[in-house]
């Protein structure tokens, strides 16, 4: 069960197809396990296709149409034929869309050591826009504000800052405004699907001269 959510706006330009990549990726990871959340992308989708709807019609001819009906036809059958060829672990612990980049188990990745108990691991397809932070048990990340906005989802264990406990499934959607430090939970490693739009703002002056190196 998840307790926090993308907020509605963040939806909205989810299935507007308005989001940078790197954010549209935590969103639709948060969405192959909230069925809350995929609901209201469902409800904003129907409302883009009825103003879609309220245009002037293009006529198609009968050929275009077949030919579009064979290839939607040809799509779903090839996606079907690669999840019966892939033979996919059932304990994967990667969001489905990120294994193609980071395979099955994130605790394969090659984790680069930042600072004691904390590591991560910058997905290269997204510049340094979305990342994987890996926390050990208690540790206190630095306090920081954004200088954009961060999507945040929890992938394992859990952490717990100022505006409440997140545990795997939750999504914190941050506003440039919001200044947290959030602090990994005792019982194990916290593993955290992070995008940002603009580099984080940090207030200790140790973490704001590594910053360049971190790409953070
Ligand atoms: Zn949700």
């Amino acid at each position: 069960m998840t307790t926090h959510h993308p907020d509605l706006s963040t939806l909205m330009s989810y299935s507007a197809g308005s989001l940078p990549d790197a954010v549209a990726t935590v969103v639709a990871a948060h969405l192959s396990v909230c069925s809350r959340c995929r609901q209201h992308v469902q409800e904003a989708e129907q409302v883009g296709i009825r103003l879609l709807e309220e245009l002037e019609p293009a006529t198609l001819s009968a050929h275009a149409k077949d030919d579009i009906l064979a290839l939607l036809d040809k799509t779903e059958r090839a996606a079907a034929d690669s999840r019966e060829e892939q033979n996919i672990p059932n304990d994967s612990d990667v969001p489905p869309l990120l294994r193609p980049v980071l395979g099955y188990y994130l605790d394969d990745l090659h984790w680069k050591y930042m600072a004691p108990g904390l590591k991560q691991f910058i997905l290269p397809a997204f510049g340094s826009n979305l990342r994987l932070l890996k926390i050990a048990p208690g540790t206190c990340m630095p306090s920081h504000g954004h200088t954009g906005s961060e999507l945040t989802m929890v992938l394992r264990g859990s952490y717990t800052d100022e505006l409440g406990r997140f545990c795997a499934g939750d999504v914190a959607d941050l506003d440039p405004d919001v200044q947290h430090q959030p602090v990994a939970d005792t019982d194990e490693h916290c593993i955290c699907l992070i995008a940002t739009d603009a580099p984080l703002r940090f207030n200790g002056l140790v973490p704001r001269l590594l910053q360049p190196f971190f790409q953070i």
